[in-house]
């Protein structure tokens, strides 16, 4: 069977890449292993400014209407909502951090982020603030499952999915590339952590960052907002919110553990008192596919050209897939520049 791109893995990048291909009339496959994946597991949040000192993601500009425009598109031709817009309250934990957002509201390119300053302790319902809060606009989070499962009905419907766990030696790169009967143009891994095990991908410089994330039924009500505390608390109802999540980059396995678990409960105390009185409904690990430089892994193997990679999305994945998965088409189809392209590191660590 021939084919133009055989895609190796349905996580968000997979399926926004092959999604966005079909879209483009190519014709594509798409394997995956189902079993649990980063995607399914993050919280999918999207924030523009992030840490002490209230800094802008790398490139929010275009890569957040690119993202919310994505989305709304997939919403509506799917008929049901996945990005969920949804403001969030930034809690201080230190005072450097209200000098910080001061300076930051003064800032014209910092305006479409920032919303109310509240520095009078404990000014919300049900939740504790003694420094104060921010509230951010602009911020939300994509129900990841829910695309994923959208989109993978779409592809076996399209009958271009395949159930496989893929072992790369199964597959023939000469004289021409090869898995099973079918014979594509071009393989494209979308292989999330996994790809620390690729033959051809393994010398990318990987960090990978393990994560857990717990889903707790509660008694008390939050508003309806993001809290982000050092953690974040997303309320997806009156009575269920997830926590989240951890970074350990020593333990990197999929194993959920008692000391993330405990870290995490603990943490909801500094939040709501009463949210201590919890079940938990789910506890959930995967990992991050992070980067040394922070950037993604996009590109072609320097000696098999049609061997591609779409990876590195690290913990931004919602925010950045949209855009990458555009730009990766157009070098695809129409030979435009791939954006963070892997080849800046053909010379300091690919070996022959
Ligand atoms: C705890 C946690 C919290 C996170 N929170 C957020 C967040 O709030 N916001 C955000 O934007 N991002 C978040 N992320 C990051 C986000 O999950 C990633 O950026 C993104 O999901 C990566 O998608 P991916 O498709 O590259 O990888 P994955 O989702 O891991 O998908 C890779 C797929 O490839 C399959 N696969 C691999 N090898 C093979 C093979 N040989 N054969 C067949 N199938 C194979 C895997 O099974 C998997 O289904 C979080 C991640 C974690 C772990």
């Amino acid at each position: 069977m021939n084919t133009d791109y055989l895609i190796i893995g349905q996580g968000l990048a997979g399926s926004l890449l092959a999604w966005e291909l079909i879209k483009r009339n190519c014709n594509v496959i798409i394997i995956d292993n189902g079993l649990e994946n980063a995607s399914q597991v993050a919280a999918g949040l999207i924030n523009p400014i992030t840490g002490q000192r209230f800094v802008k993601s790398i490139g929010i500009d275009y890569l957040l209407p690119t993202a919310k425009n994505y989305y709304e598109e997939l919403g509506s031709t799917f008929k049901h909502s996945f990005y969920k817009e949804k403001r969030m309250i930034r809690i201080f934990n230190r005072k450097s951090e209200i000098a910080s957002i001061i300076k930051r509201l003064s800032q014209a390119d910092y305006q479409r982020y920032l919303g109310k300053l509240d520095t009078l302790p404990n000014s919300l319902d049900n939740i504790l603030s003694p420094l104060g809060y921010i509230e951010q606009i602009n911020t939300g989070y994509l129900s990841t499952t829910e695309l994923l499962d959208y989109l993978k009905k779409f592809f076996i419907t399209n009958q271009c999915y395949k159930q496989a766990n893929i072992a790369y030696q199964d597959i023939q790169i000469a004289p021409v590339i090869k898995w099973q009967n079918i014979t594509p143009k071009r393989i494209i891994f979308c292989e999330g952590y996994h790809s620390i095990n690729n033959p051809w991908f393994s010398w990318l410089p990987f960090q990978l960052v393990k994560g857990e994330i717990l889903t707790i039924s509660h008694n008390s009500t939050l508003p309806d907002k993001i809290f982000n505390f050092g953690n974040w608390v997303i309320p997806l109802n009156q009575r269920l919110s997830r926590i989240g999540a951890t970074f350990d980059r020593e333990n990197l396995n999929s194993i959920p553990t008692e000391i993330a678990k405990n870290s995490l409960i603990k943490s909801l105390n500094s939040l709501n008192h009463s949210l201590t009185k919890i079940n938990i409904v789910h506890h959930q690990a995967n990992i991050r596919p992070c980067t040394q430089d922070k950037h993604p892994f996009i590109g072609h193997h320097p000696i098999h050209p049609q061997i591609s990679i779409f990876n590195g999305f690290g913990a931004k994945g919602s925010l950045q897939l949209p855009w990458y998965t555009q730009q990766f088409a157009n070098a695809l189809l129409n030979n435009t520049p791939i954006p963070s392209n892997i080849n800046r590191y053909y010379a300091t660590h690919f070996i022959t």
